[in-house]
């Protein structure tokens, strides 16, 4: 059976045809010297890394799973070593802040590293990923001294990090939270309480464990406003920087879970552990939001990442397994590749991961933009979208990277449901990416009653106004069969949003949410599309270009019209969601 294969041809598409990545670069002080060449070159030799040392540790990890014997967590066998491979060839510091001793490469970069560690091993990825975010909220929030003692070990990966939110009370609504923190008397403080659900609460990789708590001060208010944000590490640094003794932390349990075996997910007790607050008291959900949602991107790109996974493993089977005579009547058996309903199967899960990279690396670009630019104005304009793009880009994701690894087990038929194929497992690790980092639901709360009404209500007229623009530039290239029904989809998800603006109130809103996100999604999607066939249109050299014009004339015949089902639903609003009693479900 084949094994992962990095997208690398799409992503020199992408860079070079669909984004124009070299002059996007060029006008961001400090990635001058970067290019859609060198990228491509790094990206390659990270699809090696991937391929060749993660992707072989991916199914043996979730037989083998973590253990939990006398406090110690061990992973499975070869992850450790893996890990330290990865952090020593300099893949943990890729994108970090030079300043300590990060390698400062655009965030498309990461973002698209982020993408093969998914693809090649889900488990394995949440170290940097969560590392990473850990690296954020401290870069972002904690004084000089935090930042000097923790910030260069962690981006060098010689030590991981950790995010301490959830309670076995306190899941969504954090607010509930009752872990608390008092002062020592000497700047630090004492942190006592029990998480759930911790990812990466704890390794075997040598170094240190940094966690980022969220805990109650003494006399805190009720409810979020009530909430600091802690780091505690593992260990207590020396004044030299070495390690120093044992912080009063301990893993209670390890999680019993449907998939991500190879991710020890604790229970970590917090017995009077000393942390230090990072940013200011009572505003520690913000300062984690901002680990949060460099987390919640990581997790859109997991679900993107096992979509390629599995829809490349389905595709290879598809061409090897012959069943049954073709529907045109050629005698049988043939590979089931050419049997319309599997066909639809692979091209619904390539239409997806292509689309979903590609608005991957467009909301990158404006990440990068809004760290960079030299205008401030451009700078706030970009992180909105950011903002914008974030619950869409987790939840849509995670949700399209689920169905497609369920359509891609279905190709697989029965073989897809054992063990040996290894697509069961990508079902069970792409579960949790709806799950975590706030649901998928959730996401699509904050899309419609946060997201929407930024800049005052424009942003999202804004947003449309740039797929308006792409459009009418695309036209001539593209074609009107592509671009007249994406203008069409483009109108339904204005409609809705707004009559979501007019009819506002709580209960419209949830009633709304998910149904709009996916709808936005498609849009999203569509849009990417439209570029991508217009950068192909009269160059077809190569399979990635030939493949574009075929999957956007898919995507927009028997994908996008999901959005007139969606848009219907919508109109009728709230009552038939609200209308029976909760006792009487
Ligand atoms: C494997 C795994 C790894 C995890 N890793 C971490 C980690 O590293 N750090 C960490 O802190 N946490 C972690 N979590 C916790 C995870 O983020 C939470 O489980 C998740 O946010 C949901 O919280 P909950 O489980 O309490 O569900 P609940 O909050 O009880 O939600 C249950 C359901 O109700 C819905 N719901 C809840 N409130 C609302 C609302 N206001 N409006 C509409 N719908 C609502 C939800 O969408 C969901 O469908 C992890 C969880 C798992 C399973």
């Amino acid at each position: 059976m084949a094994t992962y294969t990095a997208p690398v041809d799409d992503i020199a598409f992408l860079l070079t045809r669909v984004f124009d990545f070299d002059a996007t670069m060029a006008g961001l002080p400090g990635f001058e010297e970067v290019n859609a060449e060198l990228a491509v070159s790094v990206l390659e030799e990270a699809g090696k890394f991937a391929a060749g040392v993660l992707e072989p540790l991916n199914r043996p990890g979730d037989e083998e799973g973590c253990t939990l014997e006398n406090g110690l967590v061990t992973t499975p066998k070869g992850v450790a070593e893996a890990y330290r491979a990865f952090a020593e060839a300099g893949w943990c510091s890729l994108s970090g802040d030079p300043e300590y001793g990060g390698q400062g490469l655009p965030r498309v970069l990461q973002i698209l590293l982020d993408e093969m560690l998914s693809s090649a091993n889900l488990s394995f990825g949440l170290f940097p990923g969560l590392t990473r975010g850990a690296v954020e909220a401290i870069g972002h929030h904690a004084g000089a001294e935090l930042k000097a003692t923790y910030l260069p070990k962690m981006i060098s990966g010689e030590w991981t990090g950790a995010m301490a939110l959830t309670e076995a009370s306190a899941g969504t609504d954090l607010g509930l939270l009752s872990t608390r923190a008092v002062p020592n008397g000497d700047g630090s403080f004492a942190i006592t309480g029990t998480k759930i659900f911790i990812s990466s609460g704890d390794q075997d990789f040598g170094g240190n464990v940094i966690h980022l708590v969220l805990a109650r001060l003494p006399d805190a208010p009720k409810g979020v406003k009530g909430i600091s944000l802690f780091l505690a590490p593992k260990f207590l640094v020396n004044a030299d920087g070495s390690l120093g003794g044992r912080n009063g932390m301990s893993v209670g349990a390890l999680e019993h879970k449907m998939g991500i075996h190879a991710q020890p997910t604790c229970v970590m007790n917090y017995d009077g552990a000393t942390g230090w607050l990072v940013g200011e008291p009572g505003r520690g959900l913000n300062a984690m939001f901002t680990m949060m949602n460099a987390e919640r991107l990581f997790v859109g790109i997991q679900g993107l990442g096992i979509a390629e996974a599995a829809n490349q493993k389905a595709v290879a089977y598809a061409r090897e397994r012959l069943q049954g005579h073709g529907a045109d009547g050629t005698p049988g058996p043939v590979a089931i590749i050419n049997h319309p309903d599997v066909r639809k199967m692979l091209l619904c899960g390539r239409a997806f991961a292509d689309a979903a990279r590609a608005l991957a690396v467009w909301t990158a670009l404006q990440m990068d933009i809004a760290d960079r630019h030299p205008d401030e104005a451009v700078r706030r304009e970009a992180d909105a979208l950011v903002a914008l793009l974030t619950p869409v880009v987790k939840a849509a994701f995670t949700d399209f990277g689920f169905e497609t690894a369920v359509a891609s087990q279905q190709v697989l038929g029965g073989h897809g449901y054992i063990r040996e194929w290894g697509m069961e497992q990508y079902v069970r690790d792409a579960r949790i990416a709806q799950i975590y980092e706030g649901t998928n639901g959730v996401q699509a709360m904050d899309l419609v009653t946060r997201k929407l009404g930024l800049e005052g209500g424009k942003l999202p007229q804004r947003f449309f106004g740039l797929i308006k623009a792409d459009l009418d530039a695309a036209l001539p290239s593209a074609g009107a069969a592509l671009v007249t029904p994406m203008a069409e989809a483009l109108a339904r998800l204005e409609g809705a949003t707004a009559r979501l603006a007019a009819n506002g109130g709580a209960i419209e809103a949830g009633a709304a949410a998910t149904d709009y996100l996916r709808l936005f999604a498609l849009v999203a999607f569509g849009w990417m599309w439209v570029r991508m066939a217009a950068a192909a249109a009269g160059h077809a050299a190569t399979p990635v270009e030939q493949r574009k014009a075929a999957l956007a004339r898919f995507f927009m015949e028997r994908m996008l019209p999901q959005t007139v089902g969606l848009d219907a639903a919508l109109a009728y609003g709230a009552p038939s969601l609200m209308a029976l009693h909760a006792d009487a479900f």
